[in-house]
């Protein structure tokens, strides 16, 4: 007996020491041949946040580790129930190396259900990497996944699928450049392994650190990819099936698991990409399913506000197929609606050439038609042409106003406003508003003929306005595109202008052209004063009627202006350099107020009284004004 033990000792003596730190992730500790369920903390900041629960299986035979990550999105149900199941199928004994699953990466997301963000701290984990030790709750997760799971890891998969709100095309990522390429190339091999219908690409700039987790895993030198299978909250059985002989099917090809890798079955890749973000507050109906190819300027879906009045209606960019999409009506400004991609057969050797952005459309100028008593004491107030802005009579000559005018252009450096008199030749009546917006880029006006003619039901007018000089005859202005309507726009007119460069030549024969440049400094540059006091317009409030208040804010939409304050009386929307508080009312007063930028904070008085509940308003620390028209 005694001599046994003794040989017992020496052959356990002989052994290699197990490392059982190597095993041990939080409270999960797993020799060879073993699986451990367990918890990993997540220590330190305010607030307490529940640990992550892991479950290590180790094989019998040395390794690579591998770390699968579920839950980072609290409401993806197929990745966090593949996990479940995929823990208890593993067997130790037929493995070589190490699984770490992470179940459940955000706990409070998870217990909350909520999509995107965490609920403490509305941070999105998959946008917070590589986290902070002693940060929010999120970022907290986020370091402790970096430090203690990737850190530790030969390879990693992200398991997600669309969020709660979102149905999903399936798909696989991996990186299609890293700073150790070796590391690009064994992720593509991961992602090629998963056997997805769909593998995506990713391009991401690794000069900053980059804030997705697989991305961080990339960057550390470990090789990582994205799982994205089922959404919309639901697990069937098929997805978590297929979802598990991916992840099998990867431990073959990282050697994990025994058995030939198998051959890369054939997916489709995406080359390019691009989501379609939400202008508005509102609620979403998706016109389009995932896997569904759609053409450039296709409807996506419709965007209503609370009470089913159209807000925005959404259309493709490009020629693509959709692979995500919100299904469910929530929507927000800054959000993702739909994610589009172009897709091929064979895998892109290089980032994708960037996708033509639709123009950003300006402030051009503002008009609106004053009663005569008005319009007369803005006129003769001389502040306003001495040391306010530059005011003129317009074309040809921008004179100096004499007391007949009927028109005063108040220019500032990239915008205008154009105050009319009832006797104004353009004949428009006593409170008409005019907007003229402009895009800045040539050829930019055509890409919006689409988005408009969505957004008004119906195509928009295209015409091109000329100038007749002295001598020279007529000469192309700029083209521009506006609503038809059956009925005039009795309170507010639109429009969108592109400025043809050569009227340039002819309007200021002495100084040099580009023949490209249609922006509006084009126009205003040579009459912009910088010694007085306005530089441009910068916020204009409206009061429309309740139908023109609508199809105001579905063109501006349209055009790329975002709504900038939660849904209510006064409809806010920014872009363009300029903010739009909109307002309906039966009896309608058109143009309320025009908040300006200046040149510098203005000395002396601060406010003066130009007429009938007029008032023109300077802060006394900030290089701003408003004007308060005052109009009945
Ligand atoms: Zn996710």
């Amino acid at each position: 007996m005694l001599a046994t033990m003794v040989v017992l000792n020496l052959v356990l003596a002989a052994q290699a020491p197990v490392d059982l730190a190597a095993g041990t992730w939080g409270s999960a500790v797993a020799m060879p041949g073993q699986r451990s369920h367990g918890y990993l903390p997540v220590p330190g900041g305010e607030g307490d946040v529940p640990p992550l629960p892991v479950t290590v299986i180790r094989g019998a035979k040395p390794g690579p580790v591998v770390a699968v990550v579920a839950g980072v999105h609290g409401a993806e149900y197929v990745p966090i129930l593949t996990l479940q199941r995929l823990a208890g199928r593993l067997t130790p004994e037929a493995m070589r190396g190490t699984v770490v699953l992470v179940h459940i990466a955000n706990v409070p997301a998870f217990q909350k259900r909520t999509v995107y963000y965490g609920p403490s701290d509305w941070k999105n984990l998959n946008r917070v990497f590589p986290g902070a030790a002693t940060g929010s709750p999120t970022e907290r997760i986020a370091h402790v996944l970096t430090q203690e799971v990737f850190a530790r890891a030969d390879a990693v998969m992200d398991v997600h699928a669309g969020d709660g709100n979102e149905a999903l095309f399936p798909y696989v990522t991996y990186f299609g450049h890293a700073p150790d390429p070796k590391v690009a190339e064994r992720s593509r091999a991961m992602a090629l392994a998963f056997g997805a219908p769909l593998v995506k690409p990713l391009w991401p700039d690794f000069s900053t650190p980059p804030t997705y987790s697989t991305a961080t895993a990339v960057a550390r030198g470990v090789p990582a990819i994205d799982v994205e299978w089922g959404g919309e909250a639901r697990f069937p059985p098929a997805d978590i099936t297929r979802t598990e002989a991916g992840l099998l099917r990867v431990l073959q090809q990282l050697g994990v698991l025994a058995g030939a890798a198998p051959a890369p079955g054939k997916p489709r890749f995406v080359t390019g990409s691009e989501s379609v973000m939400s202008p508005v507050h509102g609620l979403f109906t998706l016109d389009v399913k995932p896997g569904q190819r759609v053409k450039a300027g296709a409807r996506l879906g419709e965007i209503r506000d609370a009470f089913g009045r159209t807000l925005a209606v959404p259309v493709a960019p490009f020629d693509g197929m959709v692979i995500y999409a919100v299904s469910t009506p929530p929507v927000s400004p800054g959000e993702p609606l739909v994610s589009l991609g172009q897709v091929a057969d064979k895998a892109p050797t290089r980032p994708p050439e960037k996708l033509p952005r639709a123009p950003a459309v300006m402030l051009n100028h503002l008009y609106v038609v004053l009663p005569q008593d008005a319009f007369e004491a803005l006129r003769s107030l001389d502040f306003l042409s001495r040391d306010f802005a530059r005011v003129d009579t317009g074309l040809p000559d921008f004179k100096a106003p004499e007391a007949s005018a009927q028109a005063l252009y108040v220019r500032g450096q990239d915008t205008y406003v154009e105050l009319l008199g009832p006797g104004n030749t353009f004949k428009e009546p006593v409170g008409k508003v005019g907007v003229g917006l402009s895009v800045e880029q040539e050829g930019g006006l055509s890409r919006l003929v689409t988005p408009m003619r969505m957004a008004l039901g119906g195509a928009p007018g295209q015409e091109r306005t000329t100038w007749t000089f002295e001598g020279k005859g007529k000469v192309p202005w700029y083209d521009v595109l506006y609503r038809k309507s059956s009925t005039p726009d009795a309170d507010l007119s639109l429009w969108v202008s592109e400025y043809v460069p050569g009227f340039f030549q002819a309007l200021y024969p002495d100084r040099a052209w580009d023949a490209h440049d249609v922006g509006r400094r084009a126009f205003l540059g040579p009459l912009f004063q910088p010694e007085r006091l306005l530089r441009n317009v910068e916020r204009v409030s409206l009061e429309l009627s309740p139908e023109r208040t609508a199809t105001f804010i579905r063109e501006l939409v349209a055009l790329g202006y975002q709504q900038s304050a939660p849904p209510g009386d006064v409809f806010v929307l920014q872009g363009g350099g300029v903010q739009w508080h909109v307002r309906e009312a039966a009896r309608p007063r058109g143009l309320l107020e025009v908040g300006f930028s200046l040149t510098r904070v203005k000395n002396g008085p601060l406010v003066y009284e130009p007429g009938p509940g007029a008032k023109l308003e300077f802060s006394k620390d900030r290089p701003e004004a408003r004007w308060v028209t005052g109009l009945p």
